[in-house]
């Protein structure tokens, strides 16, 4: 049997990054541009046309409306995104990156990849599974398994020396999704003993704080509020991010955006932003005493602390852990390449690649999943939704475990079953994911019962099995929800609806990131400085008009080092 290539994906809010697993060891891929991180960006204009990844993120700030990012903060919700009159939703959004991520696979090594890993965020549940793994599809690749994010991060760190170690905590801050995971490494076996985490805490929601730190100090935002709503939080946001980034190496940094052609700056010491940021670091404390709970590992203990994620830079995060833990976090791993290169090795398991024979890899189910129940209490009353676990959070996966329910009410003559994921008593709490009606002969209460089996899959996928034993009738469900069964059916249409759309060239990369590059820059400055870089995008245009390669060339050359001078002086 051919198996066709298996690729390790790291499908990230902010970036997202390829590897393979080549002569016994994870080899990142770089872009067309020649990096190894591609935004997880998507811009489209009227008539099809579509960027992804730097460009796209470019065209951010000069097309906000047709323009997504973040977009794995909505995986698994009904939101959709119209993007110049098309509607996207996010798993048409992340196929774009995931489509592009596999050109680049193949324009390096001549062969195009059928088969993925994707990583995850441990925190992520069944409904965010689900709609990246149908992401994967849409963009033509067999999602072969989900692996955890920190898992593949503790993955990278433990092969690089493949030491026997201690517990070790993986701390994941990345741009939208926070994860601790609690791992240890024994002879080759990687165990995941506890996640916990929030996947609606990132490195976007310091952004939004420091926007509003920032609107406290501009004295006039006029201009700013003259825009309209969705370019006013895109020139803000890009704003915030370069100078939460710019705190990462300095004391204290200028945030500053151009509105209607005014440029508009506050001045932001480290002390605000750490003050602003209080609330956020606070919530990174509760999953990491969780996950410390769930295992009984003992937080002195840890071997260490190894930090994953672009905002785990961030030094006021740095100081949170090193008060949390009273020592220094290690570095010592990329925080962006460990989770791809991760996914990678995994690939190279799934795979039988050569120099990985003797590992193998345990996690978890980070969330707890059961059933919503009626009981009765002792004055025979009934109350409705109560949560009955049946799988308890950071069980190791893959895992099967049963329950039996009884009849509560004389001659009932149906038993309903609502599936949940989450940790609250009442099931409204918990995110819901199925339901499943099964029929029972009718009988005295109590005398009939139910066996409810849950099986949770390594990829942190659930299925269903329920039988009547009296009656010998057994039902089963992969678990969707309705919502989910839909999209299913779209997968094959939605993969055709965006072929349709024309992604450029991967030859033409170069020339579409610097355009959408000299765009923004443009729109980004006033009077001299505009000036000049319009007459730079007029060259490059009209080399590009006469497709002369070495004229694009020389003109391409130009534009890029008079943008490079410009940012090198700007405040920033
Ligand atoms: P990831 O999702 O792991 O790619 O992480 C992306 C997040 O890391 C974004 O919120 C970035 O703003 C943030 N980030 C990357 N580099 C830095 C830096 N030097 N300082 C602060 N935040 C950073």
């Amino acid at each position: 049997m051919t198996t066709g290539m298996l690729v390790g994906i790291d499908l990230g809010t902010t970036n997202s990054a390829v590897a393979v697993w080549k002569d016994g060891a994870p080899q990142l891929v770089p872009n067309a541009l020649g990096k190894e991180l591609t935004p997880s960006a998507v811009s489209l204009a009227k008539g099809g046309q579509a960027w992804v990844g730097e460009a796209a993120l470019d065209r951010m700030a000069t097309h906000p409306g047709d323009t997504a990012t973040s977009f794995k903060r909505m995986m698994g919700t009904a939101s959709t995104v119209t993007l110049a009159g098309t509607t996207m939703t996010p798993e048409d959004l992340s196929a774009m990156v995931l489509r592009s991520l596999a050109d680049d696979v193949e324009a390096m090594t001549g062969e195009r990849p059928t088969a993925a890993i994707i990583t995850v965020p441990a925190y992520f549940n069944e409904r965010q599974r689900r709609a990246t793994r149908r992401a994967g599809e849409i963009a033509g690749l067999d999602v072969r398994r989900l692996i955890n994010e920190p898992t593949a991060a503790a993955l990278a760190f433990g092969l690089a020396d493949r030491g026997d170690r201690e517990p070790f905590l993986v701390f994941d801050l990345g741009g939208g999704t926070f994860d601790v995971s609690i791992v240890e490494m024994f002879e080759g076996i990687v165990e995941v003993r506890a996640s916990a985490g929030d996947n609606r805490l990132g490195g976007d929601d310091f952004d939004e704080v420091l926007v509003k730190l920032a609107l406290t100090l501009i004295d006039d935002t006029a201009a700013l509020d003259a825009l309209p709503a969705d370019r006013r939080h895109a020139v803000l946001t890009l704003a915030a991010e370069r100078t939460r980034r710019a705190l990462s190496s300095a004391q204290e940094a200028d945030f500053t955006c151009v509105a209607q052609g005014q440029s508009l700056t506050a001045h932001i010491t480290t002390e605000a932003f750490e003050n602003a940021a209080g609330p956020l670091v606070k919530r990174l404390r509760d999953p990491v005493i969780r996950a410390l709970r769930d295992c009984h590992v003992d937080v002195r203990t840890l071997s260490d602390i190894v930090l994953v994620g672009g905002a785990t830079r961030m030094p006021v995060v740095r100081k949170a852990l090193t008060r949390m833990f009273g020592r220094f976090p290690n570095a010592t791993v990329h925080p962006d390449h460990a989770v791809a290169l991760g996914a990678a090795i995994q690939a190279g398991l799934l795979s039988g690649g050569q120099g990985l024979e003797e590992i193998r890899i345990t996690d978890v189910a980070p969330f707890t999943l059961g059933v919503g129940t009626a009981t009765r209490d002792q004055h025979g009353r009934y109350h409705d939704d109560i949560f009955a676990p049946i799988i308890e959070r950071n069980t190791p996966v893959p895992v099967s475990r049963m329950e039996r329910f009884r009849t509560l009410a004389d001659n009932q003559r149906q038993v309903v079953f609502s599936i949940y994921q989450g940790e609250a008593r009442d099931v409204k709490k918990n995110v819901k994911l199925g339901k499943l009606t099964v029929p029972v002969p009718p009988r005295p209460a109590g005398e009939v019962s139910v066996d409810v089996r849950f099986t949770y899959d390594t990829s942190g996928l659930l299925e269903v099995d329920v039988a009547v034993p009296m009656t010998g009738m057994t039902r089963n469900l992969v678990v969707v929800d309705e919502e989910d069964r839909r999209t299913q059916k779209d997968v094959e249409a939605r993969r055709k609806a965006l072929e349709k759309l024309k992604v450029h060239p991967r030859d033409e990369a170069d020339n579409v990131a610097l355009l959408a590059r000299a765009e923004r820059a443009y729109e980004g400055f006033t009077g001299q400085v505009r000036d000049i870089i319009g007459a730079g995008l007029t060259e490059f245009q009209g080399a590009l008009d006469k497709q002369d390669p070495r004229l694009i060339a020389d003109a391409r050359q130009g534009l890029g080092q008079l943008l490079d001078q410009i940012d090198s002086h700007s405040p920033l």
